[in-house]
């Protein structure tokens, strides 16, 4: 079984990132810099653990400085490496 080409690496990272943030989802509030993990949800809104950042209700405000999701961005650990 062989691949028809070879994938350059560039493509795959470009592929594995876009793959992560669609599945972990984590946002991070540009103002405070609070993340939020679908993993965990919010306490405070009562969000139930595993709801993604686009099925949060539009009440939905960052629970550290008030910020609407509009002031939300995607958020990448690995950026510092
Ligand atoms: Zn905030």
């Amino acid at each position: 079984m062989r691949p028809d080409r070879e994938e350059r690496i560039d493509e795959v990272l470009d592929r594995l990132n876009r793959k992560r943030s669609e599945e972990c989802g984590k946002m991070q509030c540009k103002v405070c810099w609070y993340v939020y993990d679908p993993d965990q949800g919010c306490e405070m809104f009562e969000i139930e653990p595993g709801t993604a950042f686009n099925d949060l209700p539009d009440y939905f405000t960052c629970p550290n400085c008030g910020s609407a999701k509009t002031m939300f961005i995607p958020f990448y650990e690995e950026d510092e490496s």
